[in-house]
């Protein structure tokens, strides 16, 4: 596979090619979506669609019919909403953040719903409402173990015991976070399962929220009455250790700018970190740690030259990864050929496990000057 062949010089202004594959999100909601039963699906499209561009993954998943979209910040619902412009009935869009005095004018204009995460945000987009006369829809979010956002133990308590608090406000649903839904084993899952219930029960009656995507395959106990999934809409395994239930969404292929051979004691790369200890072929692509390839792939990371393996060699710099690709036929390598960074397959967790963290963590750190190209089903 060739980067740079036919009339595309567009190609040769980038470095690298992400591929996304809408088609591919759009097949993994479908996939969630037939786990669960009596179950909506939403969407969660924080950080950019997990790098991916949530201007584009947002309608597509709309296109496979989500109805409600989860963002962190009011700026990411803000421009999801242009994004979703049009769609009949317009999509819900909650803001996990919650709502902050001042925020009135973007969440009147975008029609995004938030979180509320304390008493002090239920008081504060209550005053909101009473001052636009009319109650106002929100979601609730109750700590369940996390100690992260969400009303702690004493603010439920509070709630509980006070329920005119929520005057003013229209709970559409109750929620909560699970903090070890990819350890299917793990006793916290159903010790949070159990708080959850236990703090429902106290609240008014409201539908429930709680899986993510990990949470999605725990059992339908887990799956109330909307789900929350994000990474594996993207593709990330959901279920580490097991096969992949969803499909691969990005390939990342960067451009061979050069090949050479070396031979002992030749050294490849910054601090001369790499010595070749006889013949060795190099090859040399346009990608480095600015394009969230991280340097702490340096001598571990995996490339593939068609389905052969060519091993980081030297320390990654910002702009170039330096492989070894003495086992590759020298008539595959030559300037413009393609080194696939994120392979077919399970190239995404396999790179996170290389790098020493989560595909999350790949996903958004993906830089911005690739050429993206989207594919649509
Ligand atoms: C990020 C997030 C999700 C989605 O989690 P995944 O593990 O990506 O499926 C769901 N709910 C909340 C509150 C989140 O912050």
């Amino acid at each position: 596979m060739d980067l740079t062949d036919g009339p595309d010089a567009e190609a040769l202004r980038y470095g690298a090619r992400l591929t996304i594959d809408l088609g591919a999100v759009q097949e993994n909601y479908r996939r969630l979506c037939t786990r669960l039963t009596d179950t909506a699906c939403a969407a969660v499209v924080k950080a950019d669609g997990y790098g991916l561009g949530a201007a584009k993954i947002g309608p597509a998943l709309a296109h496979a019919g989500a109805r409600d979209f989860f963002v962190a910040l009011p700026c990411e619902g803000l421009a999801l909403r242009e994004a979703l412009a049009g769609l009949d009935p317009p999509p819900r869009i909650f803001v996990l953040s919650g709502f902050e005095a001042g925020l009135g004018p973007d969440f009147d204009a975008a029609d995004m719903i938030p979180v509320l995460n304390s008493l002090g945000q239920i008081a504060t987009w209550r005053d909101h409402a009473v001052a636009g006369g009319a109650a106002l829809p929100a979601a609730l979010h109750i700590d369940s173990g996390m100690s992260r956002l969400g009303l702690p133990p004493a603010e439920l308590d509070l709630l509980a015991e006070e329920p005119n608090r929520l005057d003013g406000v229209a709970p559409l649903m109750v929620m909560s976070h699970l903090a070890c839904s990819e350890e299917a084993e793990n006793p916290m899952n159903r010790e949070q399962l159990a708080l959850f219930q236990v703090a429902r029960a106290r609240l008014p009656a409201l539908p429930a929220s709680f899986a993510n995507s990990s949470g999605i395959f725990l059992g339908p106990e887990f799956h109330f009455d909307l789900a929350r999934p994000g990474v594996a809409l993207y593709g990330v395994n959901p279920t580490p250790g097991q096969p992949n239930p969803m499909v691969q969404v990005v390939r990342l292929q960067a451009r061979i700018l050069q090949v050479r051979e070396i031979d002992a004691p030749t050294t490849v790369g910054y601090g001369a970190a790499f010595r070749a200890a006889g013949p060795t072929r190099i090859a040399t692509v346009a990608a480095g740690y600015a394009d969230g390839y991280f340097r702490s792939l340096s001598g571990r990371g995996t490339a593939f030259i068609g389905d052969i393996a060519a091993p980081v060699v030297g320390r990654i710099s910002m702009d170039l990864i330096t492989l070894d690709v003495t086992k590759v036929p020298p008539e595959k390598l030559h300037p413009g050929a393609a080194a696939d960074l994120i392979a077919p397959g399970d190239g995404l967790d396999r790179l996170a496990q290389e790098a020493g963290t989560i595909g999350y963590e790949i996903l958004t750190s993906l830089g911005r000057r690739y050429r993206r190209v989207y594919r649509s089903a």
